[in-house]
């Protein structure tokens, strides 16, 4: 008896310790990034070429840090370790990894032309997951487009000579984005944000890119950066590509669902035993998890642990929920 009670007692001091989470932006130079998210979001940056700024992370090239509460200072990975369970949900016990990587993108100049592999390929060939991703159009210019799949009927042997003879471009689909876009990548997509669009990105944990084509570019360090062509044309999906319905509200595939949601002035939000994750996108406000008031404005991102069976999320909001 005594050993349980001591075990219930444990339990609920955890809980007691939880609450929503926020955390510190890891910024990534890129060649192609720009200030967009000073701007948009008022955010200071440390250089003036952010490609990306990855807002919840447990990866080897990026980890959030917590950045309120009691837990200021630790790595969401450190608090995952202790209690998964109760930070991720039931589905995940024993996992020590957060699953998802959401990340801000800003490009002020094309990104490379590429593609991610699927998770057979990617575990069979890299050691690492998959990478389907999906966009929510933060911001975008007047005309701005992304590469978004191939052109109708572009098969293997079309795509291979059009890559041999430096012209990939005619045989890709170009498409217009608006802000509120909301669109879903899956592996093996070809894509590319071109110049002038802002988006928030929602994909499984993974880095593992494909570059195809780089506008003929040079790195940082002179030199073009490095193409992985033999590896794209394994892992490209031919035939029937995505459909162009980028007006939806909501998205869902195997890995995580993401929809838009607006609050006012109140929203009651049930996790379901799973995490949350919150992007605030526009406004500010509260959320309310465990006794705890946490205040949120536009360009933070907050994650709701599993154990919280529900928030409340006060203010006047436009957000990504994420799950
Ligand atoms: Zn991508």
């Amino acid at each position: 008896m005594h050993g349980r009670k001591r075990r219930i007692g444990r339990r609920e001091e955890a809980f007691n310790w939880v609450y929503p989470l926020k955390f510190k932006p890891v910024y990534k130079e890129m060649i192609w990034g720009g200030r967009a998210l000073e701007s948009l979001f008022g955010r200071k940056l440390p250089s003036s070429r952010i490609g990306e700024s990855w807002e919840l992370c447990t990866h080897p090239q990026g980890m959030s840090c917590i950045n309120n509460g009691i837990w200021q200072g630790k790595t969401l990975q450190e608090v995952i370790e202790q209690q998964p369970e109760t930070i991720l949900g039931k589905a995940y016990a024993g996992q020590a990894q957060f699953p998802l990587l959401i990340k801000y993108i800003d490009a002020n100049d094309h990104l490379s032309i590429q593609v991610h592999p699927g998770d057979e390929y990617a575990r069979r060939v890299e050691g690492e997951r998959g990478k389907t991703e999906a966009w929510y159009v933060v911001d975008a210019g007047p005309g701005a487009e992304i590469i978004y799949g191939l052109s109708d009927t572009v098969t293997r042997e079309i795509f291979s000579q059009a890559v041999a003879s430096g012209a990939v471009e005619p045989v890709l689909r170009r498409v217009a984005v608006c802000p509120g876009d909301l669109i879903l990548v899956p592996a093996g997509t070809v894509h590319s944000l071109l110049k002038g669009v802002v988006v928030c990105e929602v994909q499984q944990s993974s880095d593992l890119t494909y570059r195809i084509h780089d506008f003929n570019r040079t790195g940082p360090d002179g030199k073009p950066r490095a193409l992985h062509i033999e590896k794209a044309l394994e892992v490209i999906s031919f035939g029937e590509q995505p459909p162009l319905n980028f007006t939806q509200d909501s998205i869902t595939c195997s890995y995580f669902s993401v929809r838009k949601w607006q609050v006012k002035p109140l929203v009651r939000d049930y996790s379901g035993g799973h995490f949350l994750v919150y992007c605030i996108l526009q406004g500010s406000g509260q959320v309310v998890g465990n006794g705890v008031s946490t205040p949120v404005q536009a360009g933070e991102t907050v994650l709701v642990p599993a154990c919280l069976e529900s928030v409340e999320i006060m203010g006047e909001l436009h957000l990504l929920r994420i799950q």
